[in-house]
């Protein structure tokens, strides 16, 4: 039995949008979903307990940050990392590939890996295919990324062929030093930039080595929204039906639906936390930046339609308060609400190809947020 099987319950009549669930060793979740992210073993000020009030059924965690420090070995002594951060739901780990190519500015690309320099003390490190394996193997997380160069954007056609086929090679190099089959399932990851033949290329590569699972890598990296969804148009009819499709590094709110309506089943982002961090929410109608004097004496809650815990309990004013104070108590609560806002989000998302209306639901959701503004623009 594989570690991670797909299930496709129903697509959506407007767009072919799909509602499926994904088995892990860890249970099983709903897609399409949004995956916390837990960059150092743990969502920054969330405890356990609060993802799963959430219904967040995976997490996301770095294996650069988490090779670094700790380091693999005192996580696999603990038992792995799910008994290390008291989290006994599904988890999936990157491949350390994208710090390496976003940290690091000291790094140097050859065929058997890159070299680079440790951002926290500046010491020489090597990181490779078989290396990446060997620490998600060490971590144990239910979904592995394989180890993928992750290009600049922009790049020219000839930079991005030669970085997509030594993708390929690099992926068959992962599965051969992936140990654990069983109990980790290893996703393969689709790069090529905005070029069509090179999506279909490394679609093609990838597809002929089987993995459980496919990633669409290089987005979000910059590029214009029209891009990333045209990218998407003509690569996700690539990936196979039977299996989980995950589009890395996205979440906010009209890329959720944007890319769900495209076929995608999973996504990530730091954005929830990341903004939540500076006083920001997101609210069914648009950002709200709490820090502003007009929310002085607001005693509503910060959104109306919103059930979670923040919005059930804490005024906008008091909210206010805390971060003009930095008390700490409102990072955990702008945190809290940011991520059961997305992990509302998707069920909406997931209800509405149920009853076969995403295109609907997402005009209706865009009109109340905003995007349908002239001019609207950092969502
Ligand atoms: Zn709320």
């Amino acid at each position: 039995m594989a570690a991670i099987t797909y299930e496709l319950i129903k697509k959506d009549k407007q767009t072919g949008a799909r509602l499926g669930i994904v088995h892990t060793p860890h249970g099983s979740f709903e897609t399409p979903t949004f995956m916390p992210v837990g960059t150092q073993a743990t969502v920054k000020t969330m405890a356990p307990e609060d993802l799963k009030a959430m219904e967040a059924g995976i997490i996301l965690s770095n294996t650069y940050h988490l090779w670094l420090r700790p380091g693999h070995d005192i996580i696999r002594e603990a038992g792995g990392l799910h008994k290390f951060m008291n989290w006994d739901r599904a988890i999936l780990t990157d491949s350390g590939g994208f710090q390496v190519f976003s940290l690091s500015d000291m790094r140097k690309i050859e065929e058997e890996g890159v070299h680079f320099r440790n951002h926290l003390n500046g010491d020489k490190l090597f990181l490779s295919p078989e290396k990446s394996m060997e620490i998600q193997n060490a971590l144990g997380s239910d979904i592995m990324m394989a180890f993928d160069e992750c290009p600049p954007y922009p790049a020219s056609f000839e930079y991005m062929k030669a970085s997509v086929e030594r993708t390929s090679r690099w992926a068959e190099r992962c599965l051969e030093a992936h140990t654990n089959t069983e109990k980790q399932g290893l996703f393969g990851i689709i790069q090529g930039g905005e070029y069509e033949e090179l999506r279909r290329q490394s679609a093609k590569d990838l597809i002929s080595l089987d993995f459980p699972g496919y990633a669409v890598g290089g987005l979000s990296v910059g590029e214009p929204k029209d891009v990333m969804n045209r990218v998407l148009d003509f690569t996700a009819p690539l990936m196979p039906e039977n299996k989980p499709r995950y589009l890395m590094g996205v979440g906010s709110p009209d890329s959720l639906i944007d890319g769900s309506i495209r076929g995608i089943d999973m996504f990530d982002c730091v954005l929830p936390t990341r903004i939540a961090r500076n006083g920001t929410f997101f609210t069914s109608k648009g950002r709200l930046v709490i820090k502003g004097a007009a929310f002085a004496r607001d005693f509503g809650p910060i959104d109306e339609k919103c059930d979670c815990y923040t919005c059930k309990n804490y005024s906008r004013a008091y909210l206010r308060h805390l971060f003009k104070a930095d008390e700490t108590f409102g990072l955990r609560l702008a945190s809290y609400h940011n991520l059961h806002f997305l992990m509302n989000l998707m069920k909406d998302v997931r209800q509405a190809i149920r009853e076969d209306r995403l295109l609907d639901f997402k005009e209706e959701f865009f009109e109340e947020y905003g995007y349908n503004k002239p001019n609207a623009k950092n969502f």
